[in-house]
């Protein structure tokens, strides 16, 4: 009998990366690299001004990846220079947006509660959310990684409606392992993935639980990323360097 294959779903996250130009060229190289019957999710989180374009392009190429945002306001509208709303993304073509990445938690000192407010707004208008968590090297050397991740967990999501929960993606991503080719382990990575998992069934019970993606993200690449795959509870990866080139994305893609 075939295998019954779980679908996993691979996020590019190209960062401060890509013209428009750039954008649309790749997205085209990735679609020809990959199958076009797709048994996997793929979404990218491009720069805010390449979303609409892409969104067009993506249409025309019926590739099925989503497009996305890697950040937004806290806000629906008003006097905030430089921010991007919920509803502009929606409008540029944007199905989802990565929210409380450690890059944004770390130089912009976003805290749980600013970006708490962020994935209560993105469910609300309609963009599905991809909450970051994870543990400094600090933290881990001190083994408070369980207790970082609750908190995040219990303030990022207070509030959220148990309804939505089922359509919320997490990137378990400890910061230690991100853009420097030292990649947690599959196990050492599985565990935190656990305590993810645990967690969202205690609190929103485990059916919501076991619908919602938890990736794994932190140094991905063609090299280590099936090992990760193999995890029970890794429904995939979130990639930020590796990425970047339609070849090496697609070449994790291509691995499930
Ligand atoms: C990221 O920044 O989300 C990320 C996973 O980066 P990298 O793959 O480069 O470690």
């Amino acid at each position: 009998m075939a295998e019954n294959k779980k679908r996993h779903l691979f996020a590019a996250n190209w960062k401060m990366y890509k013209t428009i130009k750039q954008a649309v060229t790749y997205l085209h190289e990735l679609t020809a690299l990959i199958a076009q019957k797709q048994a996997n999710d793929i979404y990218i989180a491009a720069p805010f001004t390449a979303i609409n374009t892409l969104a067009l392009e993506e249409q025309k190429l019926k590739s099925s990846i989503k497009i996305g945002a890697q950040n937004m306001s806290d806000l629906l509208e008003g006097a905030l220079t430089g921010e991007i709303s919920a509803s502009m993304l929606i409008e540029a073509g944007a199905q989802f947006v990565i929210l409380g990445h450690s890059e944004r938690r770390r130089i912009f000192h976003e805290d749980n509660a600013f970006i708490n407010k962020k994935v209560n707004l993105a469910f609300q208008a309609g963009l599905q959310p991809l909450l970051c968590i994870g543990e400094t090297a600090e933290e881990r050397k001190t083994g408070m990684t369980e207790s970082v991740l609750e908190t995040q967990l219990a303030e990022g999501l207070s509030g959220i409606k148990k309804e939505f929960g089922k359509n919320l993606i997490i990137a378990y991503e400890p910061v230690w392992a991100i853009g420097n080719g030292h990649a947690a382990t599959p196990s050492d990575a599985e565990k935190s993935q656990l305590f993810i998992r645990k967690w969202l069934e205690k609190n929103w019970g485990s059916e919501t639980a076991a619908n919602i993606r938890i990736l794994y993200g932190g140094s991905i690449n063609s090299g280590n990323a099936k090992e990760f795959l193999k995890e029970k509870n890794i429904d995939g990866l979130l990639v930020g360097g590796a990425s970047l080139t339609p070849k090496s994305f697609s070449d994790i893609i291509n691995l499930n």
